[in-house]
């Protein structure tokens, strides 16, 4: 990715959070972010598996760290966000975008998959709203959260995660109306297939049949959801709260 010219840099100032950084699709928005000026705090589950991006995050702005946690425990949470507001500066953007599957059927889908799923996906990115909420009413900031299509359309073999997803749409919404009075936007992405870590276990003869049913002729790239985040965050998202944007190369129209 090129450096962003100075006119573009309209994150300056900005601190932005970033959960899932380490990779895929979180690792393209912490690094466009970054190029947009944001300083930008890195979590993954460990600050190690951050720093490959917090390194890169550097390269394009001049504050950007790696932090670990597990998004599921509210109160590692709460300490997280506290710290990264006293060393970034504070808080004006956060991308709730980590999150996991742990696919089965119905029957054969164990309940702790189930709760781990929920726990992970939802209550993860609740906590972190939760923990930013009074800092992002102060600096009227703005929360991308990343959901899926398939919390808009259910998946055979995949109950939790759609579920998840389903439920991140509900809190989206909820929040964007708790939030708005105090000038906080609160919105949603809904990737189709996207080429990570995360659908790299698909069959290639599965994920190249998919292809043929995404009009648009190709499976999205990280970089397609960083690019609509970077629009959500930036001047272009002024006046949209409460939206789910569907970014799936028409695959679920
Ligand atoms: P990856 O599997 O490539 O990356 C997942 C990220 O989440 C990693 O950074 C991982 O950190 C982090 N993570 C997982 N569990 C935890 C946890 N308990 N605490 C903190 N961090 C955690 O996923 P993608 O980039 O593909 O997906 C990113 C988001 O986009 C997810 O919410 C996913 O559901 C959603 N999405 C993805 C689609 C796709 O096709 N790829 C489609 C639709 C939605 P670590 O490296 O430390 O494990």
């Amino acid at each position: 990715m090129t450096t962003a010219s100075q006119s573009e840099r309209y994150l300056e100032g900005k601190v932005a959070v970033v959960t899932g950084a380490s990779r895929g699709i979180g690792r393209a928005i912490a690094e466009r972010l970054a190029a947009r000026g944001a300083k930008v705090a890195c979590v993954a589950t460990t600050a190690d598996r951050a720093s490959e991006t917090a390194r890169n995050c550097s390269g394009l702005t001049e504050g950007a760290a790696a932090y670990g946690v597990d998004v599921s425990s509210s109160a590692a949470v709460a300490t997280l966000v506290d710290q990264i507001q006293k060393e970034l500066g504070g808080l004006d953007i956060l991308v709730n975008n980590a999150g996991i599957t742990k696919d089965q059927l119905l029957l054969r889908m164990s309940e702790e998959d189930f709760d781990r799923v929920i726990e992970v996906n939802l209550k993860g990115t609740w906590n972190f709203m939760k923990s930013s909420a009074r800092a992002l009413m102060k600096s009227k900031g703005r929360v991308v959260n990343i959901g899926s299509v398939v919390g808009l359309t259910g998946n055979a073999g995949q109950a939790n995660y759609a579920a998840s997803k389903a439920g991140v749409v509900g809190l989206t919404k909820s929040m964007a109306k708790e939030l708005a009075g105090r000038g906080v936007c609160v919105n949603c992405i809904a990737p189709g297939y996207i080429a990570t870590d995360m659908t790299s276990a698909i069959d290639p003869k599965a994920a190249e049949a998919l292809k043929t049913e995404i009009p648009l002729g190709r499976i999205g790239e990280p970089d397609d959801i960083a690019r609509t985040v970077e629009f959500l965050v930036g001047p272009g998202g002024d006046y949209v709260t409460g939206q789910t944007l569907v970014v799936d190369g028409g695959l679920t129209l």
